[in-house]
This record gives C-alpha cells, sequence and structure tokens, in this order.
C-alpha cells in the first residue's frame, strides 16, 4: 500500500489552514437560543498561524455543565471563566 507521507507524530493541525496546534487557552463565545455566553480561559488548541482556538475533547462537558448552569440565570450574555467553582 502506498500510504501517505505526512504521516507525523506531532500533534494535529489547523483543518483550515494546516498550521500546527499549540496548547493554549481562548475565550470562546457560544450562541444560545436568545443569549451569548462568552468562556474565558477554557483549555484549547490554538492555531500558530491563524489563531483559531480548537476547543479539547475533555473540555467539552464542563463547558456544557457551564452553560446549564447559566441556563437558570435568565441573562441575555454572561462572560465567565472556565475555572469557576
Ligand atoms: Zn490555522
Amino acid at each position: 500500500m502506498a500510504g501517505k507521507s505526512e504521516e507525523k507524530s506531532s500533534n494535529s493541525r489547523c483543518p483550515l489552514c494546516g498550521g500546527g496546534l499549540c496548547e493554549g487557552a481562548a475565550s470562546l463565545p457560544f450562541f444560545l437560543d436568545r443569549r451569548i455566553v462568552v468562556i474565558k480561559d477554557v483549555p484549547a488548541e490554538v492555531c500558530a498561524d491563524c489563531g483559531e482556538p480548537y476547543m479539547k475533547s475533555g473540555v467539552t462537558g464542563r463547558v456544557e455543565a457551564l452553560l446549564d448552569k447559566l441556563d437558570e440565570l435568565d441573562s441575555e450574555m454572561s462572560i465567565i471563566h472556565y475555572k469557576v467553582a
């Protein structure tokens, strides 16, 4: 089989531009029904070239829990930190 030649042991690459992804944190906006929630300092892999952040898979559960919590606040726009207790 003539496999792909581009296989590397390094991390994933940016689907947009192919740049390398670095460990980092990002402020991510979430657009819900009638509300906007910005979660700051979400652990993410950030593209070194275009700066696009990608949430890590392990983070999604916590983000959903945070969004769930905010549901009770009935606030149209919220800015919270990922690391709030
Ligand atoms: Zn990129």
